[in-house]
């Protein structure tokens, strides 16, 4: 990573340096598709490398509500608190299915940090719960 901006990192079809991106997801891993100015397809694109270089460092930071250390949203082992009302199903598996409504808040933890803190809790649903 540089913090110049002068290695670019993405680049057109042409070869040419590509600061054009097109359907660029930070958050969910989707590099999308780059271009450069004069290949770039109508309409504008929705960020261009520079303005996602000037939004990285603080937009996709948070804390960890478990080990309280940063996380950086591009990570992938990322959890993220949701709530929501759940349809139960009775007369069937007793499972619980889809999240009806989901509201997802701005808390998270890392996957390890999950993983770590509630291995006990998982191990007591296996005691009292499935065989
Ligand atoms: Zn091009
Ligand atoms: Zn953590």
């Amino acid at each position: 990573m540089t913090s110049d901006g002068m290695t670019p990192e993405h680049f057109c079809h042409c070869g040419k340096p590509a600061s054009f991106g097109y359907r660029v997801r930070l958050l969910n891993d989707i590099p999308g598709e780059w271009y450069c100015r004069e290949h770039r397809p109508n309409p504008a694109p929705v960020l261009t490398v520079e303005e996602l270089k000037l939004e990285t460092p603080e937009k996709f930071k948070r804390k960890c509500e478990l080990c309280g250390n940063d996380i950086d949203l591009r990570e992938s082992d990322l959890h993220q608190w949701m709530s929501g009302w759940v349809k139960i199903r009775r007369n069937e598996s007793g499972g619980v299915h889809n999240i009806a409504l989901p509201m997802t808040e701005d808390r998270w933890v890392h996957g390890y940090c999950i993983r770590r803190e509630y291995k006990g809790y998982a191990k007591q649903f296996d005691m009292f719960g499935s065989k």
